[in-house]
């Protein structure tokens, strides 16, 4: 049984594979409480939250079209039997995204997992940065154990956050030889988005940052659900 809150087709509205087609599986519950959390109706599951049987997983997988599977949430990562699916996924040739909030181990959810096609999964993992109110959650052994295919992702939302951010980034830069990909926005309606621009423009610790803007909020509505 899987707690999911919706599930659809649209395109990835953020991070490497953005603009893209994608399956999105938005799971319910979350372990964290962020200050400016845009999908606090899946922090604790809704009326129409499903069971595995009423999903149409089945369907979903067994479709000509294979779409790349974002898992998303809330914090996907908590979900029960989540490795049990990530490697059915897998076994049925999708790529698979896990967007987590980074502080929930994802190397314990890695050898869960099994064996796999690296290249086949990949991690968009936030680094909560203090106007999230969550940064003391931040589980960094998820951040010394990422590949150059993942994707390291932080929402600024204050000059405090975008500071913090550059020590992280510095940090992890002392680990890596081929560093994820790093991107950098703004907390919606918060932040400025040309203030941040510039700040990335002129500080030579972030000129390997992409910024990034949520496109499903451009392109729809930016309270519609399922997009
Ligand atoms: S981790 Fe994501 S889903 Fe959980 S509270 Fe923070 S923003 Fe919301």
């Amino acid at each position: 049984m899987y707690k999911v809150v919706e599930m659809f087709d649209s395109i990835e509205g953020e991070g490497k594979r953005s603009g893209m087609p994608a399956t999105f599986i938005r799971f319910a519950g979350c372990n964290l409480r962020c200050g400016y959390c845009d999908t606090a109706y899946a922090l604790f599951g809704e009326k129409e939250e499903c069971r595995y049987e009423e999903l149409g997983l089945e369907d979903l997988l067994s479709r000509d079209i294979k779409h790349c599977v974002t898992l998303t949430g809330g914090e996907p990562l908590i979900a029960d039997g989540i490795a049990e699916l990530t490697a059915q996924l897998l076994d049925r040739g999708h790529e698979i995204n896990i967007e987590t909030n980074g502080a929930v181990d994802i190397v314990g959810f890695l050898q869960e997992v099994g064996i796999y096609d690296e290249q086949k999964l990949f991690f968009t993992i936030d680094y909560k940065l203090p106007s999230s109110g969550m940064s003391d959650k931040m589980l960094w052994n998820n951040f010394e154990n990422l590949m150059p295919y993942d994707v390291v992702k932080f929402v600024v939302g204050s000059d405090e956050d975008f500071l913090e951010m550059k020590r992280v980034i510095n940090r992890m830069r002392t680990l890596y030889e081929v560093m994820p990909y790093m991107y950098a926005g703004c907390v919606y309606n918060e932040y400025d988005a040309k203030k941040l621009v510039k700040k990335l423009i002129e500080d030579s610790d972030t000129q390997d940052v992409r910024l990034q803007v949520q496109l499903h909020k451009i392109i729809w509505d930016a309270d519609m659900r399922g997009v």
